[in-house]
């Protein structure tokens, strides 16, 4: 490479640096604004916030990104850290300038009254109130599939946002497996008494929940050195910078499996976000792969592992030193407790079985939208069919049914997807891993972490965002994304624990 070129590059990283300073600053800010802010300063705080994302949202659609990337773009032989930057800079700078900018302005608008007729909908539970906005926010992204030149496939661009390189070929595909075999194994479970969970529905105060997940987090290899544990009312994980990735949860006293999951989910994006390779910062690669890829981790923890058998054994003595309730508890009514199966109608309430049901009823949804030109007036008729036919139960109004969630409301449209390709993304990962590591479970139980971190950190976690997700997945498994691990282990598992 010439001088022109390290000269040149220089200063695309330092360009790249004052974007990283500002996200920074941005996500300290919005951390502050979920926490501990006194709420005279919301609205303040609120327009800190509008003010610093558009100064990113200059830098990353200016003309000096422009000529950085064209120049980057035509160089033949970058390594594969600076090609992936420069791809993914690419992505979003193509994405957006396309947008003409009175229609990105008209567009923000729009999901800002969407959002207010959601919320009002929902309270009650009158989808027409919300039903025009999410007409407009249809046609809205409609266009903007058409200004990034997708026409029939247009739904394949939206996935590819959140999830680079999905197409809806490929969900299909892996999809349609896993609900059929999701669905069989939930008619055999149907037959089936369910385990005594009461006992998870004391009181438990909050310091001792807090306490406990605490020292799970610390085992799990969750780095408090790195990181904290605070209270917001929804759970979130946010990285300020290197070396500070934070996590919050919400205690609910009358039931100890909320906190406590929710804080080994974030501490599984959390530990991701910790791991990856210092040396990316300045190229915004210092981030998860993906949506799904970011979630295949806090899944594999707070699931594939933190519901397992072998888990507990470690953990259940402190639990039940920690909540006096559980002294008389056996260690398998407590496994069997935490793995109880319960069609439902809200999301996220589901249990591990049932989640990915409700995940591929809102991606049926979102393709007949916008591959099948579904009508609007339709889709609550459409959400209730599928509760009936999949999961066996039927909203009594559209506030359990299709209002129960906010994406749509903000105009995200092809985000469900990434939920329950985490799953799949994470028993495939786990496959791999106990082939590495033939014992895992044994030094699970011992509370010997080590393994898994040190091979999730080598294969997953330090590479950040220089892969996208298919190419990662094949990398580390061999294969392209499939439903079979997955599958597998769901039926492995509920077969032994409601002995089908
Ligand atoms: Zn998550």
């Amino acid at each position: 490479m010439d001088r022109d070129f390290d000269a040149k590059l220089n200063e695309f990283k330092a360009y790249l640096k004052d974007m990283e300073y500002l996200n920074a600053s941005i996500a300290g800010l919005y951390w502050d604004s979920r926490t501990y802010i006194p709420r005279g300063g919301a609205a303040y705080r609120g327009e800190v916030l509008g003010d610093l994302s558009a100064e990113l949202y200059r830098k990353q659609t200016s003309q000096q990104m422009r000529d950085f990337l064209d120049y980057f773009s035509a160089q033949p032989d970058l390594d594969d850290v600076t090609r992936a930057m420069v791809d993914r800079l690419r992505r979003e700078y193509d994405r957006t300038v396309k947008i003409p900018e009175d229609r990105y302005r008209a567009y923000v608008v729009a999901v800002s009254a969407a959002e207010a007729a959601w919320e009002d909908a929902k309270r009650k539970a009158d989808y027409a109130l919300f039903a025009p906005h999410l007409k407009e926010l249809i046609a809205f992204n409609r266009e903007f599939i058409g200004y990034w030149g997708g026409g029939d496939s247009g739904y394949d661009l939206l996935l590819d946002y959140f999830e680079p390189g999905v197409t809806v070929a490929q969900l299909d595909a892996v999809f349609e497996d896993l609900r059929d075999a999701v669905v069989a194994l939930l008619n055999r479970i149907r037959q089936k008494p369910r385990p005594d969970d009461e006992f998870l529905k004391g009181v438990f105060p909050a310091e001792a929940q807090e306490k406990f997940s605490k020292y799970v987090l610390e085992k799990m290899g969750y780095s408090f050195d790195a990181g904290r544990l605070d209270v917001s009312v929804h759970p979130f994980t946010i990285t300020l910078g290197v070396g500070d990735v934070r996590i919050t949860t919400s205690y609910d006293e009358h039931d100890l499996r909320s906190a406590l999951y929710s804080c080994i989910h974030e501490g599984g994006h959390a530990i991701y976000e910790q791991n990856i390779d210092p040396a990316l910062a300045g190229t915004m690669l210092m981030t998860g792969a993906s949506m799904g890829i970011h979630e295949s981790q806090s899944r594999l923890y707070e699931n594939l592992i933190g519901r397992s058998r072998a888990f507990w054994q470690y953990f259940y003595p402190e639990a039940q030193k920690s909540f006096p309730q559980l002294a008389g508890v056996p260690l398998e009514a407590f496994y069997r407790a935490v793995n109880t199966v319960q069609p439902s109608l809200i999301r996220i309430e589901a249990d591990e079985l049932t989640y990915s049901l409700h995940i591929i009823i809102r991606y049926e949804m979102e393709k007949a939208i916008f591959g099948g030109g579904a009508d609007v007036a339709d889709l609550p008729r459409m959400w209730n069919a599928k509760y009936r036919e999949y999961l066996g139960v039927e909203p009594q109004n559209d506030s359990e049914g299709i209002l129960q969630d906010t994406h749509w409301s903000g105009g995200n449209f092809g985000y469900f997807p990434s939920y329950a390709l985490g799953n799949l993304y994470g028993a495939q990962f786990l496959s791999v891993m106990k082939r590495d590591i033939p014992d895992l479970e044994r030094r699970i139980s011992e509370g010997d972490f080590a393994g898994m971190n040190g091979w999730l950190r080598e294969h997953v976690h330090r590479h950040g965002a220089v892969y996208q997700p298919g190419e990662l997945i094949r990398r580390v498994t061999g294969e392209p994304l499939t439903a079979k691990y997955f599958i597998n282990y769901l039926n492995g598992k509920y077969a032994d624990i409601y002995g089908l």
